[in-house]
């Protein structure tokens, strides 16, 4: 099995893992630590981290009893493959998209099913449902705005599929902030859904490993069977509840990095041999005439490191770049003309 790997040479301008390019402001960092510093490290957190999971849960109008936090989202993809799927089960994948999900299939044992996106790299929701209808169907995990495409499925689409099964519903809504639909409305109606959010991308804390899930209470229950216990620590549940409650930082940050990613697009979109796809997340997908490995390594000795995605399905040609500040997107853009001027 080849396992989720990163090629990480060290680089100036870093815009190969979709992070937020802003630390977590100054007086924020203090007043968690101060926080932290007057709570006991010698006991273990809350046995239910009750007060971050109101926090959470008020942002998105829902209770506690509704969210689970996890030291990061993809703990939290993992519990759901460890509840939800067995040995030969059938799990519905896209393709492309983000690795991790395939990695816990096999581990799992899992019979997976593959749904391309379409030759524009939009979602094949006919044939998605199609998929999903099938009788012995386990979990379906969808990524919207899909990493590494961009690309972003409608809550209507997402009401059709888990209308149409028997199995559960992952939407991984680790982009939500950059595209701005969300299918967390969904889930009145819809008891087999289950949305995932990361405080990895928008809210700029990668480092604190921090996500949750908002379900159904009853499924809640059931996934936290799984989750191992005290899964948080008392300063990142911290960390948690004050960043959660930072609406107008979040916003303005996104609200730039949305603006920057027109301006990356635009600038790709007239390099020669380049051709960038629209996004509604932190990054860009371009396919590009020369060959990827070529442009990944001219970048590289210019201080500038992206993700070549030329090995996920249908992006021979793929490279992904995040949106950085500014200056590090003038820096990327200047150095690909470079590389694309230097036969
Ligand atoms: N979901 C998707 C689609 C991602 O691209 C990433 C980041 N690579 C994650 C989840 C990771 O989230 P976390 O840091 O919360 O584990």
């Amino acid at each position: 099995m080849s396992g989720y790997t990163l090629v990480q040479p060290d680089c100036p301008v870093k815009l190969n893992q979709n992070e937020c390019p802003f630390d977590v402001p100054g007086d924020l960092k203090r007043q968690i630590m101060d926080e932290a510093l007057a709570s006991n490290w010698g006991r273990y957190p809350g046995f239910v981290p009750l007060e971050t999971r109101t926090a959470v849960g008020e942002r998105h109008g829902l209770g506690p009893e509704h969210i689970l936090i996890g030291n990061g989202s993809n703990e939290l993809i993992q519990a759901i493959f460890q509840a939800a799927v067995g040995q030969g089960d059938r799990v519905v994948l896209l393709a492309p998209t983000f690795t991790l999900y395939a990695l816990m299939g096999r581990i799992a044992g899992a019979d997976l099913r593959t749904v391309y996106l379409k030759r524009d790299l939009t979602f094949d929701v006919d044939r998605l449902v199609e998929e999903s209808a099938h009788p012995g169907l386990r979990l379906v995990v969808l990524c919207s705005p899909n990493n590494p495409t961009g690309s972003m499925i409608q809550p209507e689409e997402v009401a059709a599929v888990a209308g149409s099964t028997g199995g559960l519903v992952v939407v991984d809504e680790a982009y939500y902030e950059f595209g701005g639909v969300s299918c967390i409305e969904l889930l009145d109606r819809h008891p087999n859904l289950v949305i995932t959010r990361t405080f990895s991308k928008a809210l700029g804390a990668a480092g604190l490993r921090l996500g949750y899930l908002a379900a159904d209470p009853a499924l809640a229950r059931e996934i936290e069977k799984i989750k191992l216990p005290y899964n948080v620590n008392t300063i990142s549940l911290i960390a948690a509840r004050k960043l959660i409650a930072q609406d107008a930082l979040i916003e303005e940050r996104a609200s730039l990095i949305r603006s920057e990613r027109q301006r990356v697009f635009e600038g790709l979109q007239d390099l020669p041999g380049i051709r960038p796809w629209p996004s509604h997340a932190n990054f860009v997908l371009f396919e590009t005439e020369r060959p990827v490995s070529e442009i990944f390594q001219g970048l590289i000795d210019r201080g500038v490191l992206i993700r070549d995605v030329s090995r996920y399905p249908m992006l021979e040609r793929g490279m992904r770049v995040t949106i950085g500040l500014p200056e590090e997107n003038d820096t990327f853009l200047g150095a690909l003309r470079e590389v694309l001027a230097d036969q």
